[in-house]
């Protein structure tokens, strides 16, 4: 695909113009970051693996019937997808308590959670991502309480879909982030699963040994990043190229 200028680059992708109209190129970087991009490092392939984890997630969920962004994978590192209006409210779905609400709320980490809990924070870095109520949403206008209703109820099915994908695996869902987006077409709209799911942006703990297998192996300085993600890809049946 003819490369074009930048429109945006992030912390761990690079955003191109897509080929047709209402269509952009996701490219992953190998960058990590954490700490709101306080901690910074070059994981060689990581960008690949979490190109080929996503993929395989997005096509499962289309399956399901979970409207996505996805359109296809272009190369080891770039993927088309739908262009979407982002709703700059990103979605944490918590089934475990890990991350930042253990020092919060004061809570162990590794606590199950009664019920699974889906918290808001606002899409902003400069401000530190801040947590957020629907009551803001709906005040600042972010999103309707129709969109928060259909975000919320494709929130609950991904992380249906996700727990039981992963367990079957040896993995457990801990918690992870969702973005979603608006998708106009002919003056209609549609609410659309956007960015990535992978090891990057979810928890995943070894249902027998609760090792870690997700980017804690980075926030934490425990090493062997490229390993765990490599290691989810195989068990996911996901064929990666050799990656380093
Ligand atoms: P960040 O912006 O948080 O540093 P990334 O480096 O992952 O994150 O950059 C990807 C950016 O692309 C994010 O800001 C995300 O909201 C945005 N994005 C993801 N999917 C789409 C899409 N389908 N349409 C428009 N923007 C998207
Ligand atoms: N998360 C993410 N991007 C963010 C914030 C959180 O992908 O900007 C994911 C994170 O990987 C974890 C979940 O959302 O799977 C909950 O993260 P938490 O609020 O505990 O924040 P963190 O530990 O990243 O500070």
């Amino acid at each position: 695909m003819k490369k074009k200028k930048p429109l945006y680059e992030g912390k761990a992708k690079v955003i191109f113009d897509g080929p047709e109209a209402h269509t952009l190129v996701q490219y992953f970087k190998d960058d990590a970051t954490a700490f709101n991009a306080q901690k910074k490092d070059v994981i060689t392939g990581k960008g690949i693996l979490n190109n080929y984890i996503s993929e395989h997630i997005m096509l499962a969920a289309r399956e399901l019937g979970i409207p996505n962004h996805f359109i296809s994978r272009v190369n080891d590192r770039e993927q088309l997808v739908r262009k979407l209006e982002i709703i700059p409210v990103e979605v944490v779905v918590r089934n475990v308590a890990a991350g930042s609400i253990c020092p919060r709320l004061g809570i162990e980490e590794g606590t199950m959670l009664n019920n699974t809990l889906v918290e808001f924070c606002l899409k902003n870095d400069s401000l530190g991502d801040p947590i957020i109520a629907p009551e803001h949403i709906f005040t600042f206008g972010w999103a309707t309480p129709d969109e928060l209703e259909i975000i919320v109820e494709d929130t609950l099915r991904i992380n249906d879909f996700l727990t039981g994908l992963f367990l079957g695996i040896g993995v457990r869902l801990i918690d992870f982030k969702l973005e979603f987006g608006r998708y106009w077409t002919d003056g209609a709209v549609e609410i659309m699963l956007a960015d990535e799911i992978s090891p990057d942006n979810c928890r995943l703990w070894d249902a027998k040994t609760n090792e870690k297998m997700d980017k804690d192996r980075f926030r934490r300085d425990l090493g062997g990043l490229l390993e765990a993600y490599k290691e989810i890809a195989r068990r996911l049946g996901v064929k990666i190229p050799q990656v380093n």
